[in-house]
């Protein structure tokens, strides 16, 4: 940035910038010429532009201490809800019966292709049921013995 009465404009904020060019741009003698309407014009559009990022950049400064915070708070929540916890906890069984570790198995859909998972404690009772395949809607036959299960 070009030095302008001795000191560097560059390293000033935006708004600053911007004052400054305001105030270089009103001690122009009026020349009532079209090149200085223009610039007028220019000088008070770049104010609004420079008002209205700054108003943005508030806004996204607020937005970011906000995820921030939600981040804390999850974090604290996480530590509250599984603290002590370890995987064999969490896998030992609820009082229904089922594991509260829950296994999905994937499934290739032989219509559109699309694998998609399906909860393993939807077959416990049977070894071979029908699915309908999320993305293409049609019915997928899904058997127990041909399934590779993961977590
Ligand atoms: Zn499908």
């Amino acid at each position: 940035m070009e030095q302008l009465q001795g000191f560097d404009v560059g390293t000033l904020s935006l708004e600053h910038r911007m004052a400054y060019l305001q105030g270089v741009c009103s001690s122009m003698p009026i020349q009532n010429s079209d090149q200085q309407r223009v610039l007028v014009e220019v000088v008070r559009l770049m104010g609004d532009v420079v008002d209205a990022v700054t108003d943005l950049k508030q806004r996204m400064d607020q937005l970011e201490q906000y995820v921030d915070d939600m981040d804390d708070d999850l974090a604290n929540l996480e530590e509250a809800v599984f603290d002590g916890l370890n995987d064999e906890d969490l896998d030992e069984k609820a009082p229904d019966g089922h594991s509260m570790l829950v296994s999905f198995a994937d499934v290739p859909c032989p219509h559109c292709g699309l694998h998609f998972f399906v909860d393993e404690d939807f077959w416990a009772a049977q070894d071979v049921v029908d699915v309908d395949c999320p993305n293409c809607h049609e019915s997928v036959e899904v058997s127990k013995s041909g399934l590779n299960p993961s977590h």
